[in-house]
């Protein structure tokens, strides 16, 4: 089954696509959080993030380089928020990696990025040391 995404990249559903090269596609989300709210995706199927193949992945950050400035001249926007929903526990619906670009107005109402996750967690100075061991013994 492929996924709604892939089957709008195959022009069997229809979108108002703004931008496609050969790895990504861009185009309006169908119940935009603001007007000219943008989904940018890689053409083939990846769920999430680490799961888009490095050449892709630069492909689709110069995609989403090229579209920031574009829909927010388009609208006139003051500013955007561009963020993923990266896996089922972050609110991901659709499971093929889509880049949102909702742009921003002074005034209507939204708020910061740091208001997605839960109650912020107290962590000690040696929780913090840790936590960042641990990631940069991965990165
Ligand atoms: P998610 O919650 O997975 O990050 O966001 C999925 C987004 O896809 C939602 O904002 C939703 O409105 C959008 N969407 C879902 N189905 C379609 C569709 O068929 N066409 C378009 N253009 N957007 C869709």
């Amino acid at each position: 089954m492929s996924t709604i995404f892939s089957q709008i990249v195959e022009g069997e559903i229809p979108a108002r696509i703004v931008y496609e090269d050969e790895t990504t596609i861009a185009f309006l989300d169908a119940n935009p959080l603001a007007p000219g709210h943008t989904l940018v995706i890689p053409k083939d199927e990846h769920e999430r993030l680490n799961d888009v193949p490095e050449d892709v992945a630069s492909d689709l950050y110069a995609t989403i380089h090229r579209l920031v400035p574009a829909v927010e001249d388009a609208v006139d926007a003051d500013a955007s928020t561009v963020a993923f929903n990266n896996g089922d526990a972050a609110g991901q619906e659709v499971p093929h990696v889509h880049c949102h670009i909702i742009p921003r107005f002074e005034g209507d109402g939204g708020g910061p990025i740091h208001g997605v996750a839960g109650d912020p967690p107290e962590l000690a100075d040696d929780e913090l040391d840790a936590i960042a061991d641990d990631v940069e013994s991965r990165a």
